[in-house]
């Protein structure tokens, strides 16, 4: 009885569903058949809505603008609606958007601290929060999740990114958009997600923003497009924006075969495709159209239905229809994708935000939240002899460091709303909740990170002495990353190194902390460390949790999202690369151990750096914890399958350690032959276990065979048969392995 219960209200709701779709397709067409050319163009037209003049209730009531972003207050938005909705011919909604990147108010950790997680639950609740948020303020459009795979940390958008790794961006950027457009986006509190920057925006050359990006077709289906497609597909993002690069020449705004082909034919996308700010115009300044007429025709005719600041659609739409260059067919398709949004978000029947509504914001669950966020964001590199957590017998504590006490600096790059009163920094947790017990002597030493003099230097050198531990709190601040905030040198700035190589010398046990939007190469500072804990840009609540985890009410968990390298020349560096055929082994001779005499051929020959070798810092999936696991007993329940059948995978996972903790489980597997050559390993899944000391675990995976699909020699997406090696472990190079395989 129970399942025909549940086939039959299943069935209702798809029905409700198909019905409520129809509803708003018909809706939109009778929209549409009243609309004149103008109107249209208008609702294909963004515009910054920062610096308002007079004019715009006008614009907006001519019909001229459909979307805006940036505007400054709920009251705005409101009355702005009223010009749209109330005295515009048509009573057309406007669409009120902003970048709400990791939170509104409440901050959360950057998007790369959040992957380090690797808690999708958390990030959608983040999301939900940021959404709850921001609704309050009449914003119902996002432009985020950013789902662009980095690989290269100079480039600062790395910070707003899930980080390298393919499969687990597609499930952090599934998890954002869920919380984003909450299960219903018609809901007040549900905002549209932008799924961006479409696309390989990241693999910018160099790692300069903007640059042009050489991605081959396969690549870009294998590495880049998988988290756009499982947004769009799996959590109906409502929304895509182009990137700024060129892609092996065609720029991402003007590019008909992914915005046509890719996205609305393939992946049945019905929603809006936004342009970046000024994107269609930059095709100009690219060499791809001669002037910001042929630019609009490129964006209109390559797919891009809304243009974000630039003016050119307004400007030339009606032109390029009237000189037959344009169809109107091409112009009512953009227009439906629009006004499908509008409807879905119930703009029609209320755009108005309700200011005097409780408010949510920074509500003691957000905080909470956003706490729980920063704690599992952590990431532990090093514990020398369990120097974390502190002892209960430490009396002195000297803080120092230029982000100890960085209010602005701790919520990272794109915080347009977050407020530096409301965060809690480190310093000021630490003195709160343990100042008790514990004194604290806190002495800057630099100013901020990037500075450079240091004339403060024996003051902290003099706290450290006084000190059983030092707690130095260095990175970067919010400044150095983000877009276009690039570094040719991603090491620590100004004289912090320096700093912190004297503080070392005074011979108190020293746990560095480090606050950065990147990776950063910190090989040097690692050594001369005791414990180094990585904290991102932690956000709102980022000093209560280093507090907690610091004294050990809490235990690191996080686990790296992206490769560290230990040398800026090793760029691009990441786990899953193509095998090479003459990979390198752990004990290349480096430089330094050439004999003088030496002659070429004396040399190995593999792929490594005869300055660096080959290693990165720290791999990928790599962080400690207070507690050690052991992995044991890998099981496969087969080793021989189809490609549709699933393969259950067990391990036993024990802490072995004093702490109750969680453990990231991740499970990778290897493609042994390929009809292309195939990546050293990949990462399929991953589980967040929570074990008591001495506490084992059978852990259990469920591996479809599906996931081993890549897109191949034919660009087909399969599973190919063959062996495979799959692998378990704490880390993507601490592993167990068994091998099976895949039949034809
Ligand atoms: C960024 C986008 C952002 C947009 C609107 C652009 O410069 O690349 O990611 O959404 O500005 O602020």
């Amino acid at each position: 009885l129970k399942v025909i219960l549940l086939i039959v209200i299943s069935f209702l709701t798809i029905e409700k569903s198909n019905a409520q779709k129809m509803d708003v397709e018909s809706s939109i067409e009778e929209l549409l058949a009243k609309m004149t050319l103008f109107e249209k163009i208008g609702q294909m037209n963004q515009v910054n809505g920062r610096n308002p003049t007079d004019k715009l209730p006008g614009q907006i009531r001519s019909g001229e603008i459909g979307s805006m972003l940036n505007i400054g207050s709920p009251e705005l938005v409101n009355s702005l609606q009223k010009n749209a909705k109330e005295e515009s011919r048509l009573g057309i909604p406007l669409l009120i958007a902003r970048d709400v990147i990791h939170g509104f108010k409440t901050m959360f950790p950057i998007p790369l601290g959040q992957a380090a997680s690797f808690n999708p639950e958390m990030v959608e609740l983040g999301a939900r929060i940021a959404a709850k948020e921001a609704s309050e303020k009449g914003i119902r459009w996002t432009f985020a999740p950013m789902m662009d795979i980095s690989r290269d940390a100079r480039w600062g958008r790395i910070a707003e990114s899930f980080g390298e790794d393919t499969y687990l961006a597609e499930i952090m950027a599934v998890a954002m958009v869920k919380g984003f457009q909450g299960k219903d986006l018609s809901n007040p509190s549900s905002i549209a997600a932008c799924a961006k920057h479409f696309v390989a925006y990241g693999a910018a050359e160099g790692g300069r923003d903007y640059n042009s990006t050489y991605v081959p077709e396969r690549q870009l289906r294998n590495v880049y497009l998988p988290p756009f497609e499982k947004a769009i597909r799996e959590a109906n993002c409502a929304t895509v924006m182009t990137s700024f690069n060129a892609n092996n020449g065609i720029p991402a705004s003007g590019n008909e075969f992914l915005l046509k082909n890719v996205l609305r034919k393939e992946w049945g996308f019905d929603g809006i495709v936004v342009s970046d700010w000024g994107s269609i115009k930059e095709m100009v300044q690219m060499g791809f159209c001669e002037d910001d007429k042929e630019a609009a025709l490129k964006g209109v005719n390559g797919g891009v239905d809304v243009e974000m600041t630039s003016g050119t659609y307004l400007a030339y739409i009606e032109t390029l229809i009237a000189e037959g260059k344009l169809q109107q067919k091409t112009i009512d398709d953009a227009v439906r994708n629009v006004l499908r949004l509008k409807f879905k978000l119930g703009l029609f029947d209320n755009p108005y935000t309700d200011i005097k509504a409780k408010s949510s914001i920074y509500s003691p669950e957000h905080l909470q939240a956003a706490k729980q966020a920063a704690e599992e964001s952590f990431v532990l590199l090093k514990n020398k002899n369990n120097t974390l957590p502190l002892s209960n017998k430490i009396k002195t504590v000297a803080i120092i460091g230029p982000m100890a006490d960085a209010p602005h600096d701790q919520m990272g790059t794109w915080t347009f709303d977050g407020e530096k009163a409301m965060t809690q920094t480190p310093l000021q947790a630490l003195r709160k909740q343990y100042g008790k017990e514990v004194k604290f002597i806190y002495e800057q030493g630099l100013a901020f990170s990037r500075d450079t003099l240091k004339v403060n230097f024996s003051k902290a050198i003099d706290a450290a002495k006084q000190a059983d531990v030092v707690l130095l709190f260095v990175g970067e601040e919010a400044i150095l990353s983000g877009e276009a905030h690039c570094l040719a040198e991603i090491n620590l700035k100004g004289a912090q190194s320096e700093l912190l190589e004297a503080l070392s010398k005074t011979g108190t046990p020293m746990v560095t902390l480090v606050m950065a939007g990147r990776p950063l190469t910190i090989d040097k500072e690692i050594k001369l460390s005791d414990a180094v804990l990585y904290l991102w840009h932690p956000g709102t609540m980022g000093g209560p949790a280093v507090a907690d985890i610091l004294f050990g009410k809490s235990v690191p968990s996080g686990k790296l999202p992206v490769t560290f390298p230990k040398y800026v020349g090793q760029i691009p560096v990441y786990y899953n690369h193509d095998r090479v055929g003459r990979p390198a082994h752990k004990k290349e001779t480096l430089i330094k151990d050439i004999p003088l005499e030496a002659k070429q051929s004396s040399l190995g020959a593999s792929s490594y750096y005869l300055d660096a070798g080959f290693d990165a810092l720290f791999d990928f999936g790599y962080g400690l914890s207070y507690t050690t696991f052991e992995y044991s007993n890998l099981v496969l329940s087969a080793d021989s399958l189809s490609s549709s059948d699933v393969l259950t995978v067990t391990v036993d996972l024990k802490n072995t350690g004093k702490y109750q903790a969680t453990e990231i489980l991740q499970l990778y597997t290897a493609d042994l032959a390929g009809s292309i050559a195939r990546p050293i390993k990949e990462l399929k899944d991953f589980k967040r276990i929570n074990l008591k000391p001495g506490e084992t675990q059978k852990v259990t995976f469920k591996l479809p065979m599906e996931r081993l699909a890549f897109w191949n020699i034919d660009n087909k997406k399969i599973v190919e048969p063959g062996k495979f090696n799959l692998m378990v472990g704490g880390n993507s190079n601490e592993v167990v392995t068994k091998e099976f395989i895949v039949r034809q």
